[in-house]
């Protein structure tokens, strides 16, 4: 059994990991603001802890006796990411350095840190591979890709174990289905139950590598226990097969409409997840189909 502190363990992603830590024996804390996060979604098994991460002297306590640490917490879209860049810089960024120095002093055995697609930004060349030049497009990519260089970071300097994990747009329960900054299967299935056409942005040629929550959680759980892993390593989280959003859209099925396209948004993700099934022993088990399926009968 590990101690394990799961940062954002109210979100979409965290929860289902707080979930699966729990079932398999290990004790977790949970540290959130509920900014994003609901109270719904906290598994009472878990030890939690509503504080700012931003917070230095109130978070550096909750990391002693840690075993091992899972960097969810973020302000996590793109769209707020322009509107608010220096609020998004400080959780971003700023949160991401106190959890790795108050992990640094803790010394927990590994930090695991939630990055994005997104970092690779403009001009990749598909499927995208963890060693192409970054070139983010929008401030968030830029702090996400600045939590990957900080921990690399660390544990050249500090010796600090850690791995980053780039997930790629991420689907399954709990993800969000509210509000104007939502990822487009929850905006859909929000306006299919709602009976309103769905609204695809641009052209809907756009394609995404869509990768189940259950498959990121199984990522992470795989990133904590493999000893391969630990110098900053970045690697690919997705499920290796992109849609087009009108794909996407007819999965969902109902009368669909477009609307102008995001600004700074990128035109194709689809992830090379050699490097996960070589260091991981990872690789995805959803199919989209199935996922949307299983989300249309719960809707
Ligand atoms: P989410 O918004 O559901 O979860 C983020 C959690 O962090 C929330 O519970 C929120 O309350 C908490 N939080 C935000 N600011 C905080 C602060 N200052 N102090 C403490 N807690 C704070 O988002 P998610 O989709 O579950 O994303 C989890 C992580 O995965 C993020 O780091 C995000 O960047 C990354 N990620 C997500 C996706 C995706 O498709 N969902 C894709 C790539 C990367």
């Amino acid at each position: 059994m590990a101690k394990c502190l799961v940062t954002g363990g109210a979100g979409f992603i965290g929860s289902h990991l707080v979930d699966a830590l729990i079932e398999r024996g290990d004790e977790v804390l949970i540290i959130d603001n509920l900014s994003t996060g609901k109270r719904e979604y906290l598994n009472p098994k878990a030890k939690f802890f509503e504080v700012d991460l931003r917070d230095f002297e109130k978070i550096r306590p909750l990391f002693e006796g840690v075993d091992f640490v899972f960097h969810q917490a973020a302000l996590p879209r793109i769209p707020l990411s322009i509107e608010k860049p220096a609020e998004t810089n400080e959780v971003n960024i700023k949160g991401t350095l106190n959890a790795l120095i108050a992990s640094k002093e803790a010394k927990v055995k590994k930090f695991i840190y939630a990055s994005s697609s997104s970092v690779l930004g403009g001009n990749v060349t598909l499927p995208m591979r963890e060693d192409a030049p970054c070139q983010p497009l929008n401030p968030y990519a830029l702090q996400k890709y600045v939590g990957e260089l900080y921990c690399k970071v660390f544990s050249e300097i500090y010796g600090l174990p850690t791995i980053c994990l780039r997930y790629f747009n991420v689907y399954g329960p709990r993800q969000p289905r509210e509000g104007c900054y939502v990822p487009v299967i929850g905006v859909f299935l929000t306006q299919k139950t709602q009976g309103q056409p769905l609204t695809i942005t641009g052209d809907g040629e756009q394609t995404r590598d869509f990768t189940h929550v259950f498959d990121v959680v199984r990522a992470n759980i795989l990133a904590m226990e493999s000893d391969k892993v630990g110098k900053g390593e970045v690697i690919n989280i997705g499920a290796g097969r992109n849609y087009s959003i009108n794909q996407i859209a007819k999965m969902i099925g109902g009368k669909a409409i477009y609307i102008p396209p995001r600004p700074g948004e990128m035109r194709h993700t689809l992830a090379d997840i050699s490097k996960a099934k070589k260091l991981l022993g990872w690789q995805p088990k959803i199919k989209l189909k199935e996922g949307i399926k299983n989300l249309l009968e719960d809707a």
